[in-house]
């Protein structure tokens, strides 16, 4: 019999599992054990929605036993099985997204994290087993099979006879070691209590065979033992349950088990609605993005459960994508059970549970943002990306819902501020919101235009990441004041004074700065500004593209041949200013270099490229060697 090969990426993750750098190893039996309530719920759902299937319900359960002898634990259920086809694909691949990462020399941390992210599942069970055999008989075959492999060298998949459906896993523990206690698993009381911790809420029943320890005869003291199948969880769904009653511990373990985090969720969020629609809703923010979370293959959607049973494992439709990172469960009654997905899309029940479950997360959100910033902060450097997509995608039709749990960085504070906290300090005569953009804090502290707003004594945001300043476009404005890029026009912070003296030096030069803008060709106009301190030439943008968009622009494969019309300004208090004008007068060869050499420096500045660095980097030594 040939062993077949585990994929690359399979055999790598198996590796870490088995030699188990995870700490944890206790979540195996979670793992198998939520696998087998997918496969009855599978199975029963496709009784409901299938004529020729018929299933009896009190015959769907998970069955535990154990042997000390030939340390054995098998996990048995009479769900949907797996056909031959399944048993390869299910279980020779893990981490379809094919993605994972992995480095040469990886720390223990950078494993467990690993690990992590894709949530192992199946494969868990070889942190404690030398050899796994999964017996399996879909409810779609009349064959049953066997798969087996003692771990990353490969593993046989063999037909056998298997008279009922659904599968049995039979776990064969390993030895113990000097630090590792395995044996300890093949003990009753041992796994009661883990089935207990982990996985009580089950909707199906999980029995084990138990011993009860009677009292044979009073008077002299002696017991026998008695055994007997029992069910160990108490079935009840988590939110189901009486809310006072639910520990921290029960809905960090709950999410963990579903949703496959070795990490406790980052918020939990439940509701229960009476009235125009019946709910209940069990929501999680996750403490950290999942591996394929900003890739095409992350799928959002929320379980839906109607009375208990579930009849989607990701419904798409109830949740909006800019809060697509949320995983959790709805169970309401307003749905029929054997709804079609087609009639689910166009149930008005549905658009209205999703319409709730939107409103509330974003309450969570913005009380977590006023009451516990910490939390927030680290929501926001995980997530904030995706608001601020969400912000402008559809042309900003969502902008109103999340412009208040958006957040940018602050020159005043130092830290992240909402818009709500900009306005509200803004000063006496201060009319509009500042912002910057650049790609890091420390680019955007070194723009010429940046000293203006801050010798005002004004906030000014820090835009740095890609999406911030479409966002920004987007929102317009915030409680009627307007966004002002100090890349940009319209500023308007001189004195009238100093206003007057710009128009004069501009009006008097008007010929010399013509024959510039005609030298530069890509500029729209050059002017004399008194609003830079010490630099002597900035790029400035007028209309709806600024600089940094342009930037965006131009990464993106599709050149739309969108450009800023941009506008070259010169210091008209730098000394070059009076070099210019005389070299007007007096070399007009000479003035058409310098003009060009400032036009560089001032796209050096704004962080555009140069078109002819030779021929610049030429004019420059030609000029310095005078
Ligand atoms: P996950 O449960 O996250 O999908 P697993 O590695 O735990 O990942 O399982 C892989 C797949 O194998 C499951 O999605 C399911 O289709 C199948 N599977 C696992 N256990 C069972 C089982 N007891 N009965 C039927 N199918 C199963």
């Amino acid at each position: 019999m040939k062993k077949k090969e585990f994929k690359s990426e399979s055999k790598r993750l198996l590796d870490l599992m088995i030699n188990s750098i995870y700490t944890n190893k206790d979540i195996f039996l979670r793992e198998l054990i939520s696998n087998a309530s997918d496969a009855l719920d599978k199975l029963y759902y496709r009784s409901l929605t299938d004529d020729k299937i018929k299933v009896d319900k009190d015959k769907l359960e998970i069955n535990i036993s154990f042997d000390e002898e030939k340390r054995t634990i098998t996990i048995s259920d009479t769900g949907c099985g797996m056909t031959n086809e399944e048993l390869e694909s299910n279980l020779g691949t893990i981490a379809k997204s094919g993605s994972l990462q992995f480095k040469e020399n990886m720390t223990g941390d950078e494993k467990a994290n690993i690990i992590g992210q894709f949530g192992v599942g199946f494969y868990s069970a070889f942190m404690v087993s030398d050899k796994i055999t999964v017996t399996s008989r879909s409810v779609d075959s009349d064959q049953a099979f066997t798969w087996e492999s003692e771990g990353a060298d490969g593993y046989t998949i063999l037909p056998v006879t298997k008279d009922s459906i659904g599968t049995d896993i039979v776990l064969h523990i390993k030895p113990d070691t000097d630090t590792e206690d395995y044996s300890k698993y093949l003990n009753e009381y041992e796994l009661k209590s883990l089935i207990r911790k982990y996985s009580d809420y089950i909707s199906f029943p999980i029995k084990m065979e138990v011993t009860h320890h009677h009292l044979k005869d009073e008077e002299k003291h002696e017991y026998e033992d008695h055994k007997e199948i029992e069910i160990i969880n108490s079935m009840v769904p988590l939110w189901k349950k009486d809310k006072d009653k639910i520990t921290d511990d029960e809905y960090d373990n709950f999410y963990m088990d579903k949703f496959s985090d070795f990490d406790k969720p980052l918020k939990v969020i439940t509701s229960s609605v009476e009235g125009m629609i019946t709910y209940k809703s069990l929501l999680f923010i996750p403490s950290h993005a999942p591996a394929d979370y900003y890739s095409q293959e992350y799928e959002k959607g929320l379980s839906l459960y109607t009375n208990g049973v579930m009849i989607m494992d990701k419904c798409a439709d109830l949740l909006p994508d800019y809060f697509s990172f949320v995983k959790g469960v709805v169970d309401t009654e307003d749905l029929s059970l054997n709804i079609s997905r087609e009639m689910l899309q166009e149930s008005h029940s549905l658009k209205l549970i999703a319409k709730n479950i939107e409103s509330k997360i974003r309450k969570e959100l913005e009380t977590m943002m006023k009451e516990d910033r910490e939390t927030y902060n680290s929501f926001f450097k995980t997530f904030g990306v995706q608001l601020k997509y969400g912000v402008y995608n559809n042309y900003g039709q969502d902008k109103d819902k999340l412009k208040d749990l958006v957040m940018f960085y602050s020159s005043k504070h130092e830290r992240l501020v909402s818009l709500k906290e900009y306005v509200d300090e803004m000063k006496e005569g201060q009319e509009k919101i500042y912002y910057a953009a650049g790609s890091s804090i420390s680019k955007i502290d070194s723009m010429p235009q940046v000293d203006q707003v801050k010798d005002k004594d004004y906030d000014l945001l820090y835009l740095t990441d890609y999406v911030d300043e479409f966002a920004i476009t987007a929102i317009q404005e915030y409680e009627g004041k307007k966004f002002a890029n100090v890349e940009n026009d319209s500023l308007d912070l001189e004195s009238d004074e100093e206003k007057e003296d710009t128009k004069k030096e501009n009006e008097e030069n008007t010929e010399m700065l013509k024959a510039m803008t005609e030298e530069l060709k890509e500029v729209s106009d050059v002017k004399f500004t008194n609003r830079l301190k010490k630099h002597p030439v900035c790029l400035k943008t007028k209309g709806d593209v600024s600089i940094e968009m342009q930037k965006v622009f131009d990464a993106m494969p599709n050149d739309l041949g969108i450009k800023a019309e941009t506008i070259l300004e010169i210091n008209s208090k730098h000394p070059i200013a009076e070099k210019l004008k005389k070299l007007y007068k007096e070399d007009k060869e000479e003035f058409n270099k310098y003009s060009k050499i400032l036009y560089s420096e001032a796209r050096i500045i704004a962080g555009l490229p140069i078109d002819n660095p030779t021929e610049i980097s030429n004019l420059i030594c030609e000029v310095i060697s005078k």
